[in-house]
């Protein structure tokens, strides 16, 4: 049965959709079957897994409406080495939509059911905001990655996240948890970046992964090509980061 993860931060740019499609292939190298979810209109996951979110016949939106299942509307990305569900900016208008239909906070959930055999991990790259689209996806997975840049503003945004998680949990989704915090885009050179990573451990203990993603030019070209960076350069400092956090990751969840 699949694990569910939200790849989750209500702030944009701080690399959770870089997280997603490096952490699915990584998974998926090492021979788990993982499902993508992009719940981001913007639909950078999709792109970032070479599917074409402009040519899809069926996406998210569909599912979140219950006019598709995911097993119609996934499609395969044999370069990056998983499967997508995709999204584009239809989904933008869902939003609306949902609010007045009912089980609207677990639509994905309940569509999740039909396809958790076919998986060992899902992993749903959410929208920078506390949203429905985002609440769809806490509501449905066992537990959340928080990628995060050491700078200074970032714990305050943490608290925020953290709060949403645990009224999620309290109210919605017993089995929601958070995983991990995740420092991506590090600078060791950036003094600020490395009191900040300490305050993180300090405060956070062992939920602070150990596995530190550098800042890493080649996981910024690789979305140009359509390939999670893992794929595009797996020789890249980036890449290599990312394979080694796939292997924790999988280790600290017994997968
Ligand atoms: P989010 O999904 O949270 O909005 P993205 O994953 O899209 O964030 O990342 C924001 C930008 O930063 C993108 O242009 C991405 O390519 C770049 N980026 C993400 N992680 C790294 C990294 N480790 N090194 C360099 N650039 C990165
Ligand atoms: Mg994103």
């Amino acid at each position: 049965m699949a694990r569910i993860f939200c790849i989750a931060n209500q702030k944009g740019g701080v690399g959770k959709t870089t997280t997603t499609v490096n952490l699915a292939a990584g998974l998926s190298q090492i021979g788990l079957r993982v499902l993508v979810v992009d719940l981001d209109p913007q639909g950078n996951a999709t792109m970032g897994s070479g599917v074409d979110k402009r040519a899809l016949e069926l996406s998210v939106y569909d599912v979140l409406l219950e006019n598709a299942t995911i097993a119609e509307a996934r499609q395969h990305s044999a370069k990056a080495g998983y499967d997508v569900l995709g999204a584009n900016r239809e989904l933008a208008g869902a939003e609306v939509e949902l609010v007045q239909l009912e089980r609207r906070d677990r639509r994905l959930k309940g569509a999740l059911v039909a396809v958790a055999a076919d998986y060992d991990f899902v992993l749903i790259d959410c929208p920078p905001s506390l949203s429905l689209l985002t609440l769809n996806g806490l509501c449905c997975a066992h537990g959340v990655v928080v990628p995060m840049q050491c700078e200074y503003f970032a714990l305050e945004g943490l608290s925020d996240l953290v709060n949403t998680i645990k009224q999620v949990h309290a109210n919605l989704n017993p089995e929601l948890e958070i995983i991990g915090l995740l420092r991506v885009m590090f600078d060791p050179r950036i003094t600020l970046q490395q009191q900040v990573s300490e305050q993180l451990k300090a405060h956070f203990g062992d939920k602070v992964f150990n596995t530190v993603i550098p800042r890493n030019v080649r996981l910024a070209e690789a979305p140009s090509y359509g390939l999670p960076g893992v794929v595009f350069d797996p020789a890249s400092k980036g890449a290599q980061a990312f394979v080694e956090f796939a292997k924790e990751m999988s280790a600290r969840l017994g997968a």
